[in-house]
Parts: structure tokens; C-alpha cells; sequence
């Protein structure tokens, strides 16, 4: 029986201690020992490090080493934005420099234009004297130069608005130039047409040998006579020449004038052409300037070789002289 006893005692006291050391595993109580053993014999120095500590130190290096990589991946990847950031800054720094300098090149541009704006305008001005119009340039306003611009060139950026106020200006400049241009040239055509049909040049070489006017009479026998236009002496056959555009009226013997070409040039003006050896020009057709209508002799009432040239206005002789 007490056998029995002790059996029950010592199973007893197994379980107790097996109960135990679970529990220890349980709380987590154990320790380890660390020995740091000297070699030259001191005394052993032991380190009792709880296994708790030893995890707890463990997850916190891991903790840390986590954090730390996370940091550095963050620095790297904002180190590698802000390279990237860099360059774009870069790239826009040139870019900005590059179109500063167009600006300031178009600047000159535009400056140079309006320069030769101004120039057109003095152009046109004086063209306008020469044609005798008192009417002003419509462009002789508004020209403004630009101020950033100097004998010595660019210093002062210009602003993109000032150079679109002066593409406006240029573009302004230009339309008005061109009207005015335009209203030059018809002035200038209108003239042209004008002096085209108006009686301006010789009817043939020669020298005057009787002037418009009264005169002593050509004929002998004392007295004068009234000579209603010019008398050139000149070849036989030379030619005779229409003094101004027009439409030949009349090609033909004409009593005292002998073959007389009469040309009617508008406006109330005709010329006469008499005493010629041959008439060429036909009544109908239309002659220029200086083109041979007929040839020189000295038919019908004539002292000699020589063309009776006359000018009517309204039908009213008047002195070729002042025509010419
Ligand atoms: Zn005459």
C-alpha cells in the first residue's frame, strides 16, 4: 500500500512538473543563457536573456529594417523624380531661351518691315507730288516705331503683345499703302489716257516757217493774213506723224489744204495735217501717237515743201506751240 502511495506521489509529481514546464512555454518565460567565457581564465560572465526580449528585439529589427528600405526606396524614387523634374526644368529653360531669341529676331524683323513701311510712305508721298495730287497718304498715320528698338539693336525683351500691336500696325500699314498705291496707279493710268489723246509731240522734223497767229501775207502783195496754225518745212516725202491718239475723221484733198488728214482726239480736240504729198492714214481708223499718217509735200495753197499743222479745240484754232 505505501508502495502504492509513493507510485501515485512520484506520477503525481511528473505530471506536476510536465504541467509546469508547459506552462513556462506558455508565458513565455524561459531564458537563454548567454556565456562569454575569457580565454585568459577570468571569471565566466553570463547574459540571461529572456526569450521575450529575443523575439521582441528581433521584430524590431525586422520592424526597423523594413522601415529603413522603405525609406530608402521613397529618397530613391523622389531622387529619381526630382532628376526628371530637373531635366524638364532644363528643357524648359532652353526652350524659353530658344523663343526668346525668335522673339527677339522677329522683333528685328518687324522693326525692319516697319522701317521700310516708313520708307514707302515718304515713296508714296513724293509720288503722289509728282502726280500732282494734294491728297495726303492715308497711311502717313499711326507708324509708330518700336521703342525696344535702337541704332544699336535689341536690349529690352519685347513683349508678345507689343510685337502683335506691331504686326497689326504693319498689317494696317500695308492695306492703306495699297489703296493708296492703287489710287495712284489709276491716277497715273487716267493721266496716261489723257495725255495719250492729247496732242504733244512734232508732226514732223523741220523748222517752223510760218507761226500761228497774224502774219505778213505768204503770198506777196502786201496786207497780212490770219494763219490758223504752224508751218514745218521740211523733206519731200518725210513722214508726218498724228501728235496724239485718235480717230482719223477726214483723209483727203481738202480745197486750200491739198490732202489733209483731220484726227479727232475727244475731248473737243482735232488736228490737221495739210499740204501732204500722200495720205495714208483711212478715215475710221484709229491712230497712236506718233504714227505715220501721211507724208510731206505741198499740195493745195502752198509756197513749198512743208506741213500745215493745226489744232482745234471746240472747233477753235488755237497755237500748237503751247501743245508742245
Ligand atoms: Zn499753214
Amino acid at each position: 500500500m505505501q508502495s502504492i502511495n509513493y507510485f501515485i506521489k512520484g506520477s503525481l509529481g511528473k505530471l506536476k512538473r510536465k504541467l509546469m514546464s508547459k506552462n513556462l512555454m506558455r508565458t513565455e518565460k524561459r531564458e537563454y543563457t548567454l556565456m562569454l567565457v575569457p580565454h585568459q581564465g577570468n571569471q565566466i560572465i553570463r547574459l540571461r536573456i529572456p526569450i521575450k526580449l529575443l523575439k521582441y528585439t528581433v521584430l524590431a529589427v525586422c520592424a526597423v529594417m523594413v522601415l529603413a528600405g522603405g525609406t530608402i526606396l521613397y529618397y530613391r524614387n523622389q531622387a529619381s523624380v526630382a532628376s526628371v523634374e530637373k531635366q524638364e526644368i532644363e528643357r524648359l529653360q532652353k526652350l524659353n531661351e530658344d523663343q526668346n531669341t525668335q522673339i527677339e529676331k522677329l522683333a528685328k524683323k518687324t522693326a525692319v518691315l516697319q522701317e521700310d513701311m516708313n520708307r514707302l510712305d515718304k515713296l508714296d508721298t513724293d509720288l503722289r507730288r509728282l502726280v500732282n495730287t494734294e491728297e495726303l497718304p492715308a497711311s502717313r498715320s499711326g507708324v509708330v516705331r518700336p521703342g525696344y528698338i535702337g541704332q544699336g539693336g535689341i536690349r529690352v525683351n519685347p513683349e508678345i503683345s507689343q510685337l502683335n500691336e506691331l504686326v497689326e500696325q504693319l498689317q494696317n500699314g500695308v492695306k492703306q499703302r495699297e489703296d493708296s498705291l492703287s489710287s495712284i496707279k489709276e491716277m497715273l493710268l487716267e493721266r496716261n489716257a489723257r495725255l495719250a489723246v492729247t496732242p504733244s509731240i512734232w508732226p514732223a522734223n523741220g523748222e517752223v516757217t510760218s507761226r500761228f497767229g497774224s502774219r505778213d501775207n505768204p503770198w506777196g502783195g502786201g496786207g497780212g493774213d490770219w494763219h490758223p496754225g504752224i508751218d514745218i518745212a521740211g523733206d519731200y516725202g518725210a513722214p508726218i506723224v498724228a501728235t496724239a491718239e485718235g480717230k482719223v475723221v477726214h483723209s483727203s484733198w481738202y480745197g486750200g489744204y491739198g490732202n489733209l488728214v483731220e484726227i479727232d482726239h475727244g475731248n473737243g480736240i482735232q488736228t490737221l495735217y495739210g499740204h501732204c504729198s500722200k495720205t495714208v492714214a483711212q478715215v475710221g481708223q484709229t491712230v497712236k501717237k506718233g504714227e505715220v499718217i501721211a507724208y510731206m509735200g505741198s499740195t493745195g495753197n502752198s509756197t513749198g515743201t512743208h506741213v500745215h499743222y493745226e489744232i482745234r479745240v471746240n472747233g477753235t484754232a488755237v497755237n500748237p506751240t503751247s501743245f508742245l
